[in-house]
């Protein structure tokens, strides 16, 4: 079956082709889908960024369209960076623009009330207009030391407590099981042959 996947980032769509694996699904990146429309994410939640995107892919391309938001949510400081987290410290911060921010806005917080979570919003959207939806959340811990070098975003300070790592210490193969995403597209996997069925 194949699968628009409603981004042009190549490095993720490589990892979700991965995780995809084996289920019959043929993921195609919107880089062979030139013209696509400029898409505003200005839901209030990740699920309706993720339904906004794939909505709006699958009424462009009238295939069945993957579409995945993301980010982190620290209960200290009332969900933030949240559908923020890409460009927490401007259009155009780095991971590193963006943890330096987070760490100061947190910097009068005690580590046991650093809470937090990364949280994965997916969603199949079929060109009938049905869809389904699948999300997962990862808990952890803000630290301010940075620690690891795999992965992206907030990682280096996203400690994982049962793990006594940060999410960047994990190999990949590992924070592939365990993360946000890795967890909505185990749900996604599960779902799928009933999904295929409809
Ligand atoms: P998006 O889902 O690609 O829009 O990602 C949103 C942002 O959330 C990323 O740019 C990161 O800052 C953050 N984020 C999402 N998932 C992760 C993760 O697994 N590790 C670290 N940061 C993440």
């Amino acid at each position: 079956m194949k699968i628009v996947f409603a981004s042009g980032n190549e490095g993720k769509v490589k990892e979700i082709k991965e995780m995809l694996e084996g289920t019959g699904m043929e993921l195609v990146s919107l880089k062979d889908y030139p013209n696509v429309p400029v898409i505003v994410e200005d839901g209030h939640t990740f699920l309706e960024n993720a339904l906004k995107k794939a909505r709006i892919i699958s009424e462009f391309t009238g295939e069945t369209v993957l579409a995945d938001d993301s980010g982190l949510s620290v209960d200290a400081l009332g969900g933030e960076p949240g559908i923020y987290s890409a460009r927490y410290a401007g259009e155009k911060a780095t991971d590193d623009d963006n943890i330096n921010l987070l760490l100061f806005r947190l910097r009068n917080i005690p580590q046991e009330k650093r809470t937090a979570f990364f949280c994965c919003a997916l969603v199949l959207y079929k060109a009938n207009g049905s869809y389904d939806s699948f999300e997962s959340k990862w808990q952890g811990v803000i630290i301010d030391e940075r620690r690891g070098d795999n992965g992206f975003g907030y990682d280096p300070v996203f400690l994982v407590p049962e793990l006594k790592k940060t999410a960047a210490e994990l190999p990949p193969e590992i924070k592939n099981k365990v993360s946000h995403r890795g967890q909505a597209f185990a749900k996604l996997k599960k779902a799928l042959p009933e999904i295929l069925k409809k």
